[in-house]
């Protein structure tokens, strides 16, 4: 039996290629957009939402986190506060990694899924680390996002740090998940933590594998000084000249960062449709520099947003990158309403090969959609000023209804499948557990050499 659903009379923001903007209503049977109307005409559904006065857009993609990281949140932690990024890796992410059990991959994955589905993000990349739980960790992870519901891309971030064998776990962990039987909603992809925690065989292994399943391969790349002075001393090349010399650049490579970059390795990322996730809050958090995004965006690159597992409100995130290069460059023309959105919908659809079926409201593509109804409208919110609205005006608690794979899985900024007290009581057992013994880590923090 068909299921049919009508989102009636909004501003529809299509995100198509000629990105328009209308009034209008659009119908989605079963998984997929089947009619889009513009003007007026009501459309006839088994279950009808109207959208008057509220926007409509295709649901929003981060192509970067670390669900794991909303464990972090008011950590107590006693630790030397660290002075770079290097340091922050050391001394808080490292421990953390290596605490995660199973659980607490399950019960962050499941948090932070809602919290982004709360502010009307409908798919996600992420990359979970963790040396103690490698094999089959990401079947734990999965039951979590799919509790919550929301389409995602989930991988084990293979690093070497500790030894060599542990990269080919991780990668192994990887293909395991990738060659699974999963829900359509699931998918798996390649990651690897950084050049500078990797030897050469295990990136041409990671590009590799990624070839062979047609599947993203992800990674992070100079988002602090450490990842090109390491490539610089011991290869005498900088992480993206490196990385081009390995073959691991490409259509299918999606890169975080990318913040010390010099302008030879931007024309090496555009000349290879390397794509881009970028993070302002995160960089902005551990203070690592700014990624030179204008440039990027001027070189066509595909730039998309990610969160880095710090913030999850797909709002602060689109706002971050919108404010950040303006000031950087004492020129607030460099980036537009447009561009950040294009970056936090289309771009990250095209980032993890997906814009065939997702990032944009169009005929056929699955329906994530979102409905946005902001609380107070002090001036006219129509198709002109609809851009401005989203950037500067929208936050995550003004998203009203999140439909994924045409499934209502928010309505009135509530969870249809999700009771969260009862979410809540589970995580806060969990992570209490989770908090004593991170705590013990970092007090123990051993600083391993690279
Ligand atoms: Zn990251």
């Amino acid at each position: 039996m068909n299921r049919t659903l009508a989102i009636n009379n909004g501003i529809i923001v299509t995100m198509n290629s000629k990105r328009e903007v209308f009034r209008g209503s659009v119908l989605i049977e079963n998984n997929r957009i089947v009619q889009i109307e513009k003007g007026e005409k009501r459309l006839k559904a088994e279950e009808e939402l109207d959208a008057t006065g509220s926007i409509v857009t295709p649901g929003f993609i981060c192509s970067h986190t670390h669900l794991y990281g909303i464990l972090l949140r008011g950590a107590p932690l006693k630790l030397r506060p660290p002075s770079d990024f290097t340091q922050n890796l050391q001394r808080i992410w490292w421990p953390m990694d290596e605490t995660m059990n199973e659980n607490d991959a399950y019960i962050s994955a499941l948090t932070a899924s809602l919290e982004l589905l709360r502010s009307g993000t409908t798919m996600f990349a992420d990359t979970f680390s963790g040396p103690n739980a490698i094999d089959g960790v990401l079947d734990h992870i999965e039951k979590g996002v799919m509790e919550a519901g929301i389409r995602g891309v989930i991988a084990f971030e293979a690093t070497q740090r500790r030894s060599e064998e542990e990269g080919y776990r991780g990668l192994k962990e990887n293909e395991r998940y990738i060659r699974k039987d999963k829900n359509e909603k699931m998918s798996g992809m390649i990651s690897i933590h950084a050049s500078f925690t990797v030897h050469d065989d295990l990136l041409r292994e990671g590009k590799r594998l990624s070839d062979r399943y047609a599947v993203p391969l992800t990674l992070h790349t100079s988002e602090g000084k450490w990842d090109l002075y390491h490539n610089l001393e011991r290869y005498g090349k900088r992480t993206f000249e490196r990385l081009n010399d390995l073959g691991v650049l490409g259509e299918r490579t999606l890169v975080a960062h990318a913040v010390q970059v010099n302008e030879d390795e931007l024309n090496l990322i555009a000349q290879s449709r390397t794509h881009v996730a970028h993070n302002a809050l995160s960089n902005m958090l551990n203070a690592v520099g700014i990624a030179p995004v204008p440039e990027m965006l001027r070189m066509g690159v595909n730039v998309s947003i990610g969160n880095d597992g710090y913030v999850f409100d797909t709002f602060e995130n689109i706002r971050a990158t919108f404010l950040i290069h303006k000031v950087n460059k004492l020129d607030p023309r460099v980036i537009s309403f447009l561009q950040v959105l294009e970056m936090s919908t289309i771009n990250a659809a095209k980032a993890l090969g997906v814009s065939d079926k997702l990032g944009s409201i169009e005929l056929g593509k699955l329906a994530d959609v979102v409905i946005i109804k902001p609380s107070v409208k002090p001036t006219p919110l129509n198709e002109q000023s609809v851009y401005g609205y989203l950037v500067n005006a929208v936050n995550g608690k003004d998203v009203d209804t999140v439909i994924v794979n045409g499934e209502v899985l928010l309505r009135g900024g509530r969870f249809t499948k999700v009771n969260v007290e009862d979410v809540n009581r589970r995580a806060e057992e969990l992570v209490g557990d989770y908090w004593r013994r991170l705590a013990d880590a970092v007090e123990k923090v051993e600083v391993l050499k690279l």
